[in-house]
């Protein structure tokens, strides 16, 4: 938005002028038929009291002017609530702008009407006021971008002020008090309008603000959400995020009693292959291990559980496919066939599983420390192998 003396202009993009647009023309769509409803009522009022007042002869020139002007506007009107209708649904992929471009004729049309019935009144009546409530309700009612509301409200007071004393019957100094109303008029409606037309935009723009930092602050949580809940070098899901998941677990295990499976892996001799090979390497291989162990996992999860520890949860397991589960994860590390430190071996790990149920923290923390052991014992009984309690 650039600032402007007291006003700032605001500047859409392409793409948010669009959505204003549409945001305008769902707004017409909804409401314009309202007035034009009270429009036609009116003029088919208006119609009917110039038939019965002239007994349906309309014998006298004034009645047949004002019965063309009322008829006139009714076929607008009828014509607009028409096309209302017809838009009302947009087809899909349909361009802007058309609702728009029909009220900004049926406002011009009902202006310039109202200045005509104003000036042909001035035969016989000293009054303005259809001009005046017309000009108004235009103001209020219709969004009109400053092209259209100046040339609009100046030339229908250039036509007042011009025409007035060609109806009128009295002096120019009669009209005075006319030509002010009208001029005062014209420039609340000026005013009203532009405050309508700024108004409306700004209020967009700042929703779109609004809407995009909202977006913003939804992307930075949901990343700052994947930080917290990941380890940043594999990528795998962390301990913290295993504190919230264990109480999904608890609850699911107290509504379905199923057994979870607990494997503790542990790379073998990891402290002599960054001996040999360097951190770096050693982080590479981190990552290895824990993308093939990603890829073994069909069901459960997998955590990053420390330095090179990982942790692999398989709810709903059945006891008997428990060794195979742990001996599939094991071999799809050996598969690798990663160099290790001590010549013609390449690096594996050990596995210590338990299996049982988990319905609160006592029961999680017995599986775990049961796991622990098991994985002690593949590790004493010498090392890639997989060990159950
Ligand atoms: P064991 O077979 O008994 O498990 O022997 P080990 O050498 O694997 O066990 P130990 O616990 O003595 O060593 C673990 C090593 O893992 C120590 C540490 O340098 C290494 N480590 C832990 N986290 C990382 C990491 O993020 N990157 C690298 N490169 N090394 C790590
Ligand atoms: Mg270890
Ligand atoms: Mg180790």
């Amino acid at each position: 938005m650039r600032k402007i003396g007291i006003v700032q202009k605001i500047i859409f993009t392409p793409e948010e002028e669009e959505r204003f647009q549409r945001s305008v023309e769902r707004q017409i769509r909804r409401f314009l038929w309202i007035p034009v409803g009270i429009l036609i009522l009116f003029q088919i009022f208006n119609i009917l009291h110039a038939l019965i007042y002239t007994e349906f002869r309309l014998d006298t020139v004034p009645s047949r002017v004002y019965f063309c002007m009322y008829a006139l506007m009714l076929t607008a009107s009828l014509l607009a609530v028409g096309m209302l209708y017809v838009f009302s649904r947009p087809a899909a992929g349909e361009r802007t702008g058309r609702i728009l471009r029909l009220q900004y004729v049926f406002v011009v049309f009902l202006v310039a009407w109202s200045v005509a019935v104003t000036l042909y009144d001035q035969r016989v009546s000293d009054n303005i006021s259809v001009y005046l409530v017309m000009v108004m309700s235009a103001a209020v009612l219709a969004y009109l971008p400053p092209g259209v509301f100046l040339p609009l409200y100046l030339l229908s007071e250039a036509f007042m002020i011009a025409g007035m004393p060609l109806f009128s019957s009295g002096q120019a100094g009669d009209h005075f008090g006319f030509y002010v109303n009208s001029a005062g008029m014209t420039l609340t409606s000026l005013f009203v309008s532009f405050y309508r037309y700024y108004s409306q935009r700004r209020d967009f723009k700042n929703r779109c603000i609004i809407e995009e930092k909202n977006q913003e602050i939804m992307e930075k949580s949901a990343e700052l959400d994947f930080i917290a809940n990941h380890d940043s070098l594999t990528g795998l899901l962390n301990r913290r995020f295993l504190i919230g998941f264990l109480h999904r677990i608890y609850q699911d295990s107290r509504q379905n009693q199923f057994l979870l499976g607990v494997y503790m892996i542990d790379i073998d001799n990891f402290k002599n292959y960054n001996d040999c090979y360097g951190h770096v390497m050693g982080d590479e291989c981190l990552r290895r291990i824990a993308d093939a162990l990603g890829l073994q996992m069909d069901t459960g999860k997998l955590f990053r559980y420390g330095g090179e520890e990982f942790l692999v949860l398989k709810p709903d397991v059945r006891r008997e496919d428990c060794d195979r589960i742990g001996e599939e994860l094991r071999r799809c590390v050996e598969a690798l066939k990663i160099k290790a430190a001590d010549p013609g071996k390449v690096v594996t790990v050990s596995i210590g599983f338990s299996c049982g149920e988990a319905r609160d923290e006592k029961g999680w923390e017995s599986l775990l420390k049961k796991a622990d052991s098991a994985l002690y014992h593949a590790k004493r009984s010498g090392k890639n192998q997989v060990s159950g309690l």
